[in-house]
């Protein structure tokens, strides 16, 4: 007998005819001897509905508040799915994130899990129920409810598996898996059979959504290995884990981000410091700053351009105008209308090159180039979102047709 844990996202749950789909492949793994944890996400676009009524009555709502909305999407899906599985006349449970043990940070709507106390899940798996956790919720030190961040089901399911040292985490979708770009965007993206941690980090972080980067960053820690898989077919998925095997390919996958915003401080004095405390100013704020680019200084003078997450653009521009008027810097200047894409692979350690034949896809489509920033395993560059999708499959006919 195995432990499994079995995670489904909002389109899984969409509606009864697919609650009752997953209600019978949970019920089949069940059947098959199994203990069965499964984590559900909101029904459809539950969340999303959740923010635009909070915005209608208070777009400045509390954080906690907030939390307090968005963590009721999943408590329909839960129910709607234990109710599901009695109808298949079996024994079904449904827990709330703080009924299931989730001790989370008190940083709500990105609240970090602390520990996963899952006494009372094992208690229930003792008693021949399946149980079904609500993802993306937990409580916090002060006994509020928080929510992990968007796509947090991912990392509840693997903070489970990890908790209880599961068999198997199986991460349901929409997609039969892990594709080398979003396979609703690039119709001849092909499935990975295998992928390693680091490179799903990778992905996940530069944009892929199929799995939250935060769920990959713990299955690594814990070495929890991970199937990617779809709800609507039985098609074998993706596995991720440690070492993968995969066939030779340079990349394993190109993503996109639009979730990014340009920051350019121009005409700032060419003294020491003044990068360090302007990029202070920003990290006192826990303002993210990814790419940075600076100029060669010319008259005394030198431009900083960086990019952090579009949901804190404006803020970090508001944060820095009176410092930079300070010191004399000409202007800032912003930019949300562009898209960062990468392209993602442990194959170009060893191989020359990697980096410029994705520049010469790009200047194939005839694409501008903002930024470029490199790790030992990626590539991104900046460009105008008005070019994102024709960008990922000119790369991706690059490297895989
Ligand atoms: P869920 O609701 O199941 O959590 P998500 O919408 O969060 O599902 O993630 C699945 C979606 O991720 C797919 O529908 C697909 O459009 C998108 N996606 C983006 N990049 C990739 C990729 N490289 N491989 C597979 N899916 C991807
Ligand atoms: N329902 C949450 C969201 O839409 C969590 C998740 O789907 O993983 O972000
Ligand atoms: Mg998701």
């Amino acid at each position: 007998m195995s432990l499994i844990v079995q995670k489904f996202g909002g389109s899984s749950v969409a509606n009864a005819e697919r609650v009752m789909n997953v209600a019978s492949i949970v019920t089949d793994t069940f059947s098959k001897g199994n203990d069965v944890v499964v984590v559900v996400s909101a029904q459809g676009d539950t969340t999303d509905d959740l923010i635009e009524k909070a915005n209608e009555i208070n777009p400045k709502a509390s954080k906690r508040e907030q939390d307090m909305l968005l963590a009721a999407g999943e408590q329909i899906s839960i129910s709607l799915l234990a109710m599901a599985i009695e109808k298949l006349g079996f024994h079904a449970v449904s827990l709330l994130g703080w009924q299931a043990g989730f001790e989370t940070s008190s940083a709500h709507t990105s609240a970090r899990i602390k520990r996963v106390d899952a006494s009372r899940i094992k208690r229930e798996l003792d008693k021949k129920n399946i149980v079904i956790v609500a993802g993306f919720q937990g409580l916090s030190k002060y006994g509020d409810i928080t929510t992990l961040g968007r796509g947090g089901s991912d990392t509840s399911a693997v903070a489970i598996a990890a908790a209880m040292h599961a068999d198997l985490c199986q991460i349901f979708t929409d997609v039969e898996g892990v594709y080398t770009a979003d396979p609703r965007k690039v119709p001849n993206a092909r499935k990975l059979k295998e992928i390693s941690y680091d490179e799903m980090l990778e992905l996940a972080t530069l944009g892929a959504q199929v799995l939250n980067n935060r769920s990959v960053e713990m299955a690594k820690k814990y070495n929890i290995e991970l199937e990617v898989l779809s709800s609507m077919t039985k098609a074998p998925g993706t596995i991720v884990k440690e070492k993968s095997k995969m066939e030779k390919m340079l990349i394993s996958g190109v993503a996109k981000d639009t979730e990014v915003a340009r920051i350019s401080v121009t005409g700032i004095p060419n003294l020491p410091g003044l990068a360090f405390k302007m990029f202070s100013k920003l990290s006192a704020k826990d303002i993210n700053v990814d790419i940075i680019l600076q100029s060669i200084g010319h008259d005394g003078k030198k431009d900083i351009t960086f990019t952090v997450a579009k949901s804190r653009g404006e803020e970090a521009v508001e944060c820095l105008k009176d410092y930079m008027e300070n010191i004399g810097a000409a202007e800032i200047l912003y930019d949300d209308k562009v898209a960062k894409i990468s392209i993602v692979g442990a194959g170009m350690e060893s191989h020359a090159g990697v980096a410029t034949k994705m520049f010469e896809a790009l200047y194939d489509a005839q694409i501008n180039i903002q930024m470029i920033s490199t790790s030992e395993i990626k590539v991104s560059v900046l460009i105008d979102v008005a070019d994102a999708d024709k960008a990922v499959s000119a790369i991706h006919a690059k490297f895989f047709d």
